[in-house]
Order: C-alpha cells, then structure tokens, then sequence
C-alpha cells in the first residue's frame, strides 16, 4: 500500500518557519499585513477566507479585508487596488477570482503592483516564474506542491515528471518550477491522445485537471509518486475529493497524497510564508 504523503507536517514546517520570520521583522518595527480583497459572499471565498484568517492569526500576520458588493464597478476596484499598492502598510494582497462577469478580471488583477501579488495573478508574476526572478510570487498552489516534494525529501533532478493539466493557476507554473528543480516534464490537457501512458511511464505524476477521480490503475505503476492538487465536489459521494481515485490507485504506486489534507492544506500556509517575503522584500 502507497504511503500517503499528508499536507499538515509540510504546513506545520512552513509555519514554523513563517512565525520566526514574522518575529524578526516584528523586532525591526515592521507588521506583515496580508489584504483580502472580496467580491461578493460566495461560500468558496468565505471558507478560504476563513482558513487563511485563522493561518495568518497562528504565524503573527496581519490581516485586513476589503470587502465590495457583488455589483461593484470596475472602476471602483480598480481604484481600491491603486490605494492598496500606494499604501505601505499592506504588503500582500490576495484578490478572490472569479470576479463577477462585469468586472474585465485581467485588468484588476494587473492593477495590482506584483510585489505585492501574493498568488500569481498577475502577467509579472507569470513572468518572473517563467524568467526564474523575482518579479512577484508564483501561485501559492503551485509552489504548495514543491513544498510538498522538498518537505518528503522527493528527488526531482532528473526525474521524469506528467503534470496533468495547464493552467495559469497550476499547470503551467508548477511545470516551470519543476524544471527549475531539474525535472523532466511532461504537460498533459484535454488535447492530449495517451494521457494515460503518458502517466503511467513518469516518476512522478502531479494530478491538477479538475477531474474527480481520473486517475484510475490504468494511468500508473509500481514505485510511482501521485500528488493529487484536484479539489472536486463528488455527486456520488457526496463529498471533496481529488483527481485521483485513491483507492485503486494506493494498492499500486509508492505514494500519494490525499484530497483532503494534501497539497489543499499546505496552501494558506505558502500564503503567508509570501506575506513574510513580501514584507521582508519592503526593507531592501
Ligand atoms: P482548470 O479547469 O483551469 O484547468 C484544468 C486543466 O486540466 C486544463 O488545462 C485542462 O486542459 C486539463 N484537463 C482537464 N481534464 C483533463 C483530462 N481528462 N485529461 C487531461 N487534462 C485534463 O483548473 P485549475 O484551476 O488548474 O484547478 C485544477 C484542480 O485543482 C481543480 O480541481 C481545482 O479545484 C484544484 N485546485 C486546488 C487548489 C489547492 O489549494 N489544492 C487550488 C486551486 C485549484
């Protein structure tokens, strides 16, 4: 039976981690202050809010909440974000997506100044994951995934890897930060013919396609690792799970990790360590 590689000891380590660098900026007078920026009351937010709250409490951050009616203008946001990056304050923004339809999303998400861009959502965020510098963050979801790895002590020089998935939010940066760890990577989408022997010949599959329970015994094999990033409401079983169909997939390959209190859990905890950054960048 596979190991299964939980998220809580990764979190509880960058936690640790964080609440030592808040400290120290503390003592040089500096207060790491996180602003959530919502629109609107959907549940997701809400308990994502709710979650990164509580996180930002346990590691010493601030937070503070800029919250707009669902029918806020464009402009209006656009202007709230100018104040935010204008505002010394605040080091780090994380901006609830989708926005409501009206609202061109691009363009509020590129108002914001990258370095204080906790999440990815800007070009020069993208850029700087792309370009290797330090432009911005790169998606926390992302990088909750090589966390992971480094947390296991996963090798990935050389190691062949299928990231199932490419999108802005997952597929594509976690793809270059693999590559940056020397990984091999394959980047498998819904055009892809074979994605299943593509999976079953890597090292290490990264399941980030938004499919419950799509990773079945045909797409692995022995001595693989599976890190599930799929977050799916079940019909059938009424309840979360991931990409991967754990039970035919565990009796197979080495490990996996769960949905939930896998990669999800380590998430806010990336999101505060990058408010820590944040904050520190602002004393160069
Ligand atoms: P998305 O819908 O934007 O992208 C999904 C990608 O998977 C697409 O590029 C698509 O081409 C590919 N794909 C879909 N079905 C496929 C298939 N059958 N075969 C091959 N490729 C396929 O989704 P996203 O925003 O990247 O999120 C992916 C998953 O990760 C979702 O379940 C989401 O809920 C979850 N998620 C988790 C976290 C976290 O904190 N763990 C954060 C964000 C998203």
């Amino acid at each position: 039976m596979a190991d299964i590689l939980k998220g809580k000891p990764v979190a509880d380590a960058i936690n640790e981690r964080t609440a030592a660098a808040v400290n120290e900026l503390k003592e040089k007078g500096v207060v790491p202050t996180l602003c959530i920026v919502r629109v609107g009351e959907r549940p997701d937010d809400l308990s994502y809010e709710n979650g990164a709250m509580k996180r930002a409490a346990a590691v010493g951050v601030e937070v503070v909440r800029r919250i707009f009616p669902a029918d806020v203008s464009e402009e209006e946001l656009v202007s709230a974000i100018d104040g935010i990056n204008a505002d010394p304050a605040i080091h780090g923004v994380l901006l609830f997506r989708p926005l409501p339809r009206h609202i061109n999303e691009a363009r509020v998400c590129n108002a914001l100044a990258p370095e204080k861009d906790m999440d990815g959502i800007t070009d020069m965020s993208m850029a700087g994951v792309y370009a290797q510098k330090k432009l911005g963050f790169p998606p926390c979801t992302a990088q909750a995934v090589i966390e992971l790895t480094d947390h296991y002590g996963i090798d990935l020089t050389g190691a062949n890897v299928t990231v199932i998935g490419r999108s802005l939010v997952i597929g594509k940066p976690v793809s270059m930060m693999l590559i940056k760890k020397n990984a091999t990577v394959t980047i498998c989408h819904t055009r892809t013919r074979g994605t299943a022997d593509i999976a079953r010949n890597a090292d290490i599959i990264v399941a980030a396609a938004g499919s419950a329970g799509m990773i079945e015994a045909e797409f692995v094999r022995e001595g693989q690792i599976v890190i599930d990033v799929g977050i799916n409401w079940s019909e059938e079983k009424q309840k979360i799970v991931g990409d991967v169909d754990l039970d035919a997939v565990s009796p197979i390959v080495s490990a996996v990790t769960p949905v939930p209190g896998g990669v999800g859990g380590v998430t806010t905890s990336v999101l505060m360590s990058h408010v820590a950054e944040a904050a520190r960048r602002s004393l160069e």
